[in-house]
């Protein structure tokens, strides 16, 4: 069992990034609680029904963050799976909402519709035909046979692909399978967040971390014992430095920086986000680690209220 767990970034105002995520790109809302180590900071959770690893974008909304900028040693785009036959529904609904896309290209054979969401965060719909059988979380307007799947994958910016590769490969159970132009495709066990492309850019700008950048890409470990490996693996074989394990709450995780300079996090799938709260309520309310609620009151007070209309109809 390999592939992406959730990819986590940085946006600008919690509102505007809770409306865009839910609203107009129809994703569940699983889980509202607090950035642990900057707890007067919302960290917000996108995904399909439950949650499940390989569907959760989630944010820190740092409203006076300035501007991130894409390029080496960053994430340069993360991309969501939809129907093949959904694409033109997306491209009339980009139109009718105001979302910034670009053009309709091909990677790979696979359609991907580009687009940006309102921190200027690069994001991507990629048309795949299996999509249509894998189930599809909807509330709102958005019919299911045309909703997100959850993640296709990322493209990672690198100076030298190589030693980015060896970590994929080696450590996070991707296999290389094929190469289009600059870029290089790697793929996991899993269909759902299967996807990692690595666009080598030597000598390009180096990217600059903020608002509308991905802060890190965390990847799947089945249990305790594989995510232990792994980290051997990685101070063995790698020369990594990886963390400690630290309880996330709805998952353990070590993190390391890669040798292109992107965080990397690898996160348990269990006990996933019904842990605190049931699968039906998913997002209504504020959760906090054990740690955190003797200031419940203080951080309620300092949080922007958000609208839930994130809920199932
Ligand atoms: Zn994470």
């Amino acid at each position: 069992m390999s592939g992406i767990h959730h990819v986590t970034a940085i946006s600008g105002k919690a509102v505007r990034n809770f409306d865009f995520y839910t609203r107009v790109l129809g994703l569940r809302f699983v889980k509202k609680t607090v950035n642990f180590d900057d707890p007067g900071t919302y960290h917000l959770y996108y995904g399909d029904r439950v949650g499940h690893p390989g569907t959760v974008l989630t944010f820190f909304p740092w409203e006076h963050a300035a501007a991130g900028r894409v390029g080496v040693g960053q994430t340069q785009q993360t991309a969501f799976r939809i129907p093949a036959s959904a694409i033109g529904y997306w491209t009339h609904r980009f139109i009718d909402k105001g979302v910034a896309h670009d053009a309709l290209e091909k990677r790979f054979g696979d359609p991907v519709l580009s687009f940006a969401d309102p921190d200027g965060m690069k994001v991507a719909l990629v048309g795949v035909a299996v999509a249509e059988s894998e189930p599809a979380w909807t509330a709102g307007e958005i019919p299911s046979e045309h909703a997100i799947r959850g993640f296709q994958g990322v493209t990672l910016m690198v100076g030298d692909g190589a030693r980015t590769a060896a970590i994929l490969t080696d450590v996070l159970g991707f296999k290389a399978v094929g190469q289009e132009g600059s870029l290089v495709r790697f793929q996991a066990s899993e269909a759902i967040g299967g996807v990692v492309d690595i666009r080598e850019a030597k000598g390009f700008l180096a990217g600059r971390q903020g608002r509308g950048s991905v802060h890190h890409v965390a990847f799947r470990a089945a249990d305790d014992a594989s995510q232990a490996a792994m980290a051997r693996k990685l101070v063995s074989d790698h020369g990594m430095h990886p963390t400690q394990q630290l309880n996330r709450q709805y998952f353990r995780s070590v993190y390391f920086r890669e040798p292109g300079g992107i965080l990397f996090e690898i996160a348990t799938d269990d006990p996933g986000f019904a842990v605190d709260e049931p699968v039906d309520t998913l997002g209504r309310d504020l959760k906090l680690p054990p740690f955190l609620e003797s200031r419940r009151k203080e951080l309620e007070a300092v949080l922007p209220e958000l609208h839930a209309a994130a809920s199932a109809s």
